[in-house]
């Protein structure tokens, strides 16, 4: 738990004098084996960004914050919203992710239509390496060769520990609204979706369920009475229970731009035949934002374990490739004889195609053995789908040693050889997170 960068510099000294195995751990809200400890003859020390949490420096003249690495995303928006200032970087683990571990894992936060992913908005900092600090200056742009900056995002530990992180700020905006909106099936909704990011408007999200996901989410909305209401209103509409898509718009920026943004997203959303259900819905889902994820231990307790995965596909393959991922999760279990619960959506949109995000319910069994080869048989089924699909191994959560395995067919050898020389250049030893994104 250092609690400066010169108590981080130390600890870097301990780890290359006393060989030591090294995992930087920022708020422990991988899921994809980011933090596994190797087996590994030498002591495996877990470094902690919890104690550097700290706002260092804010230049709203220059759009530009610099924080300690172990700054959390709650923590982070407080320090600056206060200001009139925000980083805009929502992902679903905002409460306890950490701004290192975004910028180590390439994290996607859920506006980042309008505000950007990690990618962008990491401008700088200071990266402790095997072989001495790296300054990452937050030039605005530069021609000098490769960007370290970009080879640092998505390292996921292997390159040493980010101490501090500079971020690109803005304005608060003026306004941020939320829009519930239905479709006749997902055909049109994936149109729509495709047609909205090509118009320019000042969209933060456009989210769009499939029939699944949309029957199963108004099956867990709760609030029996208005769900009701809602589904007659829309059997009245011809939204045909079967078919119907459920979605979200986001329309963010000045007061202006956002109002003439919604006369032309809601014209392109009719021609779809998108109906329009206001923000009421939007500010439902808006309170629960990040609190979806605790129905993972309740559904656990009833008997039932979830999952969720993820890749991105240029739209000529997106609904292929949701399908061929979804019907590859059902058939895994074919040899168990059970059923698996799918769904999914899409949710980062961009003018060439969309991540696509899927989650899959099964039934737990007594043997954790028989259960761990039951997620894996679904796993392996998706990822090899996803491959097949023409998707990435992943759009937001990293490799980890989860994907590792799959990351082959998107590198190549040329790509993974570039890869495997940077880290062994830089940690001859291995001793940063040996065995995760590639062996
Ligand atoms: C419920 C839930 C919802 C999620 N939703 C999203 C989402 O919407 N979008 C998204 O992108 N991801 C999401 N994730 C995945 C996860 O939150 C992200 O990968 C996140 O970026 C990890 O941050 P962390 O601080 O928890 O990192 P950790 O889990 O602690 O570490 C992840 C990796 O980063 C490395 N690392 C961490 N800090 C540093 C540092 N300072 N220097 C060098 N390396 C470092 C670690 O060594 C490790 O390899 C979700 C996870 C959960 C559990």
């Amino acid at each position: 738990y250092p609690e400066s960068e010169a108590e981080m510099g130390s600890v870097m000294e301990a780890i290359q004098a006393q060989d030591l195995v090294a995992i930087a751990y920022g708020g422990g809200t991988s899921v994809v084996g980011h933090l596994q400890v190797p087996e590994s003859p030498r002591p495996v020390l877990s470094v902690s960004l919890e104690r550097m949490r700290r706002m260092l420096e804010i230049d709203p003249e220059c759009g530009l914050a610099s924080f300690e690495a172990g700054i959390r995303g709650a923590e982070l928006e407080a320090a600056l919203r206060p200001r009139g200032l925000t980083l805009g970087h929502y992902p679903q683990s905002f409460d306890y992710s950490t701004l290192g571990g975004w910028v180590a894992t390439r994290s996607s936060g859920q506006q980042s239509l309008y505000f950007g992913r990690i990618e962008e908005l990491f401008a700088g900092g200071r990266v402790l390496t095997p072989g001495g600090p790296l300054e990452l200056p937050p030039f605005p742009a530069s021609a000098a060769g490769p960007d370290l900056r970009q080879l640092f995002l998505g390292s996921e530990g292997r390159m040493g520990i980010l101490t501090r992180a500079v971020v690109r700020i803005r304005p608060l905006p003026e306004r941020d609204e939320l829009h519930g909106v239905f479709f006749p099936n997902w055909e049109a909704a994936v149109d729509c979706a495709r047609e909205l990011v090509a118009a320019g408007l000042p969209l933060s999200m456009i989210r769009m369920s499939n029939p699944e996901e949309t029957r199963t989410s108004l099956l867990l909305a709760g609030h029996p009475r208005r769900i009701g209401l809602l589904e007659r209103y829309l059997q009245v509409r011809g939204l045909r229970q079967e078919n119907r898509c459920m979605g979200l718009v986001g329309l963010t920026g000045g007061h202006r731009m956002v109002r003439a943004g919604r006369r032309s997203a809601w014209r392109i959303l009719s021609r779809h035949g998108g109906l329009v259900l206001g923000q009421a819905m939007g500010r439902a889902w808006g309170k629960n934002r990040f609190l979806a994820p605790y129905l993972r231990n309740t559904l656990w307790e009833l008997g039932y374990g979830v999952d969720t995965l993820e890749t991105a596909l240029t739209w000529d393959r997106v609904e292929a490739g949701v399908e061929a991922i979804e019907e590859a999760i059902r058939e895994a279990l074919a040899p168990w004889e059970e059923r698996v619960l799918v769904f999914s959506h899409i949710s980062h949109v961009y003018r060439s195609g969309s991540s696509t995000y899927t989650t899959f319910l099964f039934r737990l069994v007594d043997s954790p053995q028989d259960l761990m080869e039951r997620w894996q048989a679904m796993k392996r089924a998706a990822s090899l789908a996803i491959l097949g699909s023409g998707g990435t191994i992943s759009h937001q959560h990293g490799v980890g040693v989860d994907h590792k395995g799959y990351l082959g067919p998107e590198k190549g050898v040329v790509g993974l050889g570039i890869l495997r020389g940077i880290f062994s250049g830089l940690d001859p030893r291995g001793r940063f997170n040996p065995g995760k994104l590639l062996d």
